[in-house]
């Protein structure tokens, strides 16, 4: 990828799944990473991949719902390594499978909080720092329920949305000042989104039945899969995508390769938005 080696990326929820894998392939690629995550044990894990694979990264502990920990975060990223030059935003939750009239105002309010004030959050300690220093790019992390409805998930939907159109707003307001601002749209990725569900203390038992039964329901599709694609319905490619394939988007998106794309959610998605 070009021009990302030497810079610095700062990746938040790098301590599991996408994050993770973002988090690494920006060091392969050659730059200085910053590791944000509000669980310290895995985040400070990814460190260690990181650095036994010979790169250089730093953990910061955060909670990307608290704008003052976000700033913290941000002010240790350009006190560390001087410059701030991509940030993927990435960091969210998914709460079990619940009717909308089930959801209660804690659960609304959390899921939010996290998943689209905690974009606004970042890119609102981060734009400035890119500004100042003419140059950045940044991704965020929507989903495929960020483009379509997704029945039972109505609240994730809604933050997903709300993360795709803050991309295209923010893209429009930095177009001329040096910074693009993009978004991916991942299909069914395997990473610990879904244990993270499953063992939340707010989700009812029902609401926890529903999701381990959808997940069933899910490897049970993509088994089929293996034997008539056509089968799985929900991912024309018939497969469920591997972290690794969200983080090379990524870094194409903050490469100088994309230098003309701003405003874009891509969808990665094995074809499930062309269907
Ligand atoms: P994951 O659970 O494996 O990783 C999420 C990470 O975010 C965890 O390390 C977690 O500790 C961290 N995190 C959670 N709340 C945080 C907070 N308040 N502050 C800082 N960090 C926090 O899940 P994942 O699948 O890698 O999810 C990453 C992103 O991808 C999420 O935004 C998710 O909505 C999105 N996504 C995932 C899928 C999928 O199928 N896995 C599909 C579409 C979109």
């Amino acid at each position: 990828m070009k021009d990302i080696d030497g810079k610095t990326a700062l990746v938040t929820g790098a301590g599991s799944g996408i994050g993770r894998a973002s988090a690494r392939r920006f060091a392969e690629e050659g730059a200085n990473v910053v590791v944000a995550d509000v669980v310290e044990e895995t985040g400070r894990e990814t460190v260690e991949l990181i650095e036994d694979a010979g790169g250089d990264a730093t953990f910061v502990e955060v909670d990307v719902s608290e704008f003052a920990s976000v700033e913290r975060m941000v002010d240790v990223a350009v006190e560390t390594y001087g410059t701030l030059d991509f940030a993927h935003n990435n960091a969210g939750i998914l709460t079990g499978f619940t009717e909308t009239t089930d959801i209660t105002e804690e659960q609304w309010d959390r899921l939010l909080d996290i998943n689209l004030k905690g974009i606004w959050a970042c890119m609102r300690a981060e734009l400035p720092v890119m500004e100042a220093q003419g140059s950045g790019a940044i991704v965020n992390t929507a989903s495929e329920a960020g483009l379509v409805g997704m029945g039972g998930l109505s609240s994730y939907s809604a933050s997903k949305h709300g993360v795709v159109g803050l991309t295209k707003s923010v893209a429009l307001e930095y177009a001329g000042r040096g910074v693009r601002v993009n978004a991916i749209a991942p299909g069914p990725t395997k990473t610990n989104i879904q244990s993270s569900f499953l063992g939340s203390d707010d989700s009812s038992l029902l609401s926890r039945l529903k999701t381990a039964l959808e997940l069933v329901r899910m490897a049970i599709r993509t088994m089929r899969a293996d034997f008539d694609t056509s089968a799985m319905r929900d991912v024309p490619m018939g497969r469920i995508a591997e972290a690794e394939e969200m983080a090379g988007v990524v870094a194409f998106l903050c490469s100088s390769d994309a230098s003309y794309i701003t405003g874009h959610t891509l969808p990665v998605d094995g074809g499930q938005a062309a269907d």
